[in-house]
């Protein structure tokens, strides 16, 4: 090695861990050196500023010891169910958390986020015709970007709550202090949630028959049911049709099983740098914290350390699009992230807001629509939509809805497929999210609102967002 790769691993003091400084030939176009730390010579924005730095040392030491928390080979599956849908032959559907926590680690929580993205892909399936592809904002979704670094109440200024594996969201000196072990935690948590999800996937709960009844029943307690039932009925029609001749979760294990992938913002570069590993079938390397990774709105800037990081993995890769990302940035970035064109790697999560969406996204599809990028196309109606009321940050469902509207109607107009849907979600009923058939107000807030950072739709709102889809889908 180089006087300077010895340098820098005396100065990172992760000597023992020589083999990060491999550098691994990128697969695709001839480009500069890629290894799991270049990002380190770049521009990082929303990191945390780590008080301890061999307090840090120990715990990416730590993490670089533990087991990969997905294999390679499903990061690559899932590029492939990705690609299907960059072709438009299949749908994602992209949801959980804004924000995981320690404090709301439950398994009641994970089945039912886990329950509720089900419901909605059986009834996104049924209204599209196309596979849904099933990939959750969970076990490993704690780090939050945020518009600013510190927070001031009562004339005291700490750093901002940037999520659980950084800092407590408790407004206290030691509580906001960034704490490396948190990310020790955090990984123990999302193996623990993983692990839970891959049984219910597996062991029979994502039984197609199930999950319908669920709806169904779901249906029947709400006062809003008239509004869905059609739909709902014919999916127990074409349920009951099947069964008779003879398909059923008995007979045809895809009805009593299912795949479902994790996804996080690749934000806190420490952990995923310790998280990333060379696969032994390729030699490709991996971020192994999630099967998809994305990089935020605010952190996919021209000589960004993120974007160094994530163009050297092979996971699938989203990127958030918001009103100021212009066309010739966008193709640059594809272009660094995307140089072999890989279809279904790179997945355009546009996020503008409902009054911005129409005149914003016209220019960024028909940019990667003439240098032919083939892209999933996801609508995030979510990001652009915040508002503040009554004390809260909260989004008025309506607005959520004319957002997801704009995307279908932008996509028909230019002839691209609008393939997708990111929320954020929750299993809960929780009241965040104002509006919806069971109507929140903004003076319902205070009820249930327990998110540790943006509002997410509660149950309710989650499934009826599904039926309005399926309508749109149907259109
Ligand atoms: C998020 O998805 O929670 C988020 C912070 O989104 P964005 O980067 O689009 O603002
Ligand atoms: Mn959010």
């Amino acid at each position: 090695a180089s006087a300077k790769v010895l340098n820098q691993i005396a100065a990172n003091g992760i000597a023992h861990h020589a083999d990060w400084y491999v550098v691994a030939p990128v697969s695709g176009a001839a480009r500069s050196e890629w290894a799991p730390h270049s990002w380190k010579s770049h521009e990082a924005r929303q990191l945390p500023t780590y008080p301890d730095a061999a307090a840090l040392d120990a715990a990416t030491a730590q993490l670089h010891s533990y087991p990969p928390l997905v294999f390679a080979g499903e990061a690559r599956n899932l590029t492939a169910d990705l690609a299907r849908v960059a072709a438009g032959e299949a749908f994602l559907l992209q949801g959980g958390d804004c924000a995981e926590s320690f404090a709301e680690f439950h398994p009641n929580n994970i089945r039912d986020t886990f329950r509720v993205i089900l419901q909605m892909a059986v009834v996104l399936t049924y209204a599209s015709k196309l596979p849904v592809v099933k990939v959750g904002r969970m076990a490993g979704q704690f780090a939050k970007p945020r518009s600013a670094d510190t927070e001031t109440i009562d004339g005291v200024e700490l750093p901002s709550y940037r999520g659980d594996n950084v800092n407590d969201i408790a407004f206290t000196p030691e509580g906001r202090t960034p704490d490396p072990q948190r990310m020790v935690q955090g990984y123990s948590q999302s193996a623990a949630t993983l692990n839970l999800l891959r049984a219910f996937a597996q062991g029979g709960y994502a039984n197609l028959h199930q999950v319908h009844r669920w709806t169904h029943d779901f249906l029947g307690s709400s006062p809003w049911a008239k509004k869905y039932e059609e739909t709902a009925d014919r999916i127990g029609e074409a349920l009951d049709f099947m069964e008779a001749c003879g398909i059923s979760p008995d007979t045809v294990p895809q009805l009593s099983q299912t795949t479902f992938y994790t996804s996080h913002e690749a934000l806190l570069l420490p952990y995923e740098q310790a998280l990333t590993r060379q696969d032994s079938l390729t030699g490709d390397w991996y971020d192994t914290s999630a099967h998809m990774l994305w990089i935020g709105d605010r952190t996919r800037f021209d000589g960004s350390a993120h974007v160094e990081f994530l163009r050297g993995i092979g996971n699938p890769i989203g990127l958030k699009c918001g009103p100021s990302l212009e066309p010739d940035m966008l193709l640059r970035l594809l272009d660094t992230l995307n140089p072999g064109r890989i279809p279904g790697r790179m997945t355009l999560i546009t996020r503008y807001g409902h009054d911005k969406i129409e005149a914003g996204l016209p220019k960024l599809v028909r940019a990667v629509k003439r240098e032919g990028h083939p892209v999933v196309w996801s609508c995030d109606p979510m990001h652009g939509n915040t508002v503040a009321a009554a004390g809260y940050k909260t989004r008025p469902f309506d607005r959520i809805l004319g957002e997801v509207r704009g995307f279908f109607a932008v996509h028909r107009a230019e002839g691209t497929f609008a393939g997708g849907i990111h929320a954020e979600m929750t299993g809960q009923n929780v009241t965040e999210c104002t509006g919806g058939a069971v109507d929140v107000t903004e003076q319902n807030l205070a009820d249930r609102y327990h998110t540790h950072c943006d509002p997410r739709l509660n149950a309710g709102q989650s499934l009826e967002l599904a039926f309005l889809l399926a309508e749109m889908l149907n259109d």
